[in-house]
């Protein structure tokens, strides 16, 4: 399902003709297969949000290529990246990244509204979906009316509104309480059991990481795993 050969990343930081480099990432072969729940660890600054933003196209590779659902996407315009984002991808933050200035209806609504599907069908959809993740009767409420907890299920609800066969996820339950936690963790595995939704999720919170199939450790911008075993990649199974 995603796929990643000899990634390479590296940002360039200062002004220009006085730039520096700083490499993230060194080398990075790894896939996830479909299905699959893949949690990936490691300490804050190893390069975990850079590598999940490689996998959704909001930065590009310094070199290597990547292929999600079977596409090299890699060389996609912005334009498609964005079209191929509606139709693959799901996303959770760990700061629930609504908007403020609409209810939490209209946020759960938005995919629905960028892939122009007409308004009957949006309504049902979004009240189901909300219905789902248990804030239907906050429908018409803001975001700032709304627990920390409410605000994760509106952005979840949102998330999952195009039922997108990968979800990406950065620290999802990070800003969570334990409750709250534990119910994200089991719609995460039903929606992997049910749909075979294929989860990578970064985490370094250990009751993150016990539902997952597989995990990913990076250090210092390696596979540690590719460390171990000098460049060769051998999974970590459990
Ligand atoms: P993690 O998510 O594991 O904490 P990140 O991928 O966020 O790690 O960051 C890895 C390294 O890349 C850090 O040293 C960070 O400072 C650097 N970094 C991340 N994003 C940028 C950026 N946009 N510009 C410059 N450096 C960045
Ligand atoms: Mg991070």
């Amino acid at each position: 399902m995603i796929e990643m050969n000899r990634i390479n990343h590296q940002f360039a930081i200062g002004k220009k003709g006085k730039e520096r480099v700083i490499p993230v990432l060194h080398d990075i072969d790894m896939q996830v297969k479909q299905g699959e729940i893949v949690a990936i660890v490691g300490r804050s600054g190893s390069g975990k949000s850079t590598l999940l933003n490689l996998m959704s196209g909001y930065i590009r590779p310094t070199s290597g290529e990547i292929r999600v659902a079977g596409q090299a996407v890699t060389s996609l315009s912005e334009g498609e990246w964005a079209n191929f984002r509606l139709a693959h991808l799901g996303f959770m933050f760990q700061s629930f990244q609504l908007i403020p200035s609409m209810t939490a209806f209209e946020n759960a609504e938005l995919p629905l509204v960028l892939k122009g599907i007409g308004l009957a069908q949006r309504k049902k959809k979004v009240m189901e979906m909300l219905e789902q993740v248990g804030v239907a009767e906050y429908a018409g409420h803001y975001p700032g009316e709304l627990s920390g907890g409410q605000q994760q299920r509106v952005s979840v609800a949102r998330s999952l509104i195009l039922n997108p066969p990968i979800v990406l996820a950065d620290e999802p339950t990070g800003s969570l309480d334990s409750d709250n936690e534990s119910q994200l963790l089991s719609m995460i595995q039903h929606l992997n059991q049910d749909r075979g939704t294929t989860f990578v999720l970064i985490t370094h919170d250990e009751q993150v990481a016990s539902i997952a199939h597989r995990t990913i450790t990076l250090k210092d911008g390696r596979l540690l795993n590719a460390y171990a075993t000098g460049g060769t990649l051998v999974y970590e199974t459990h």
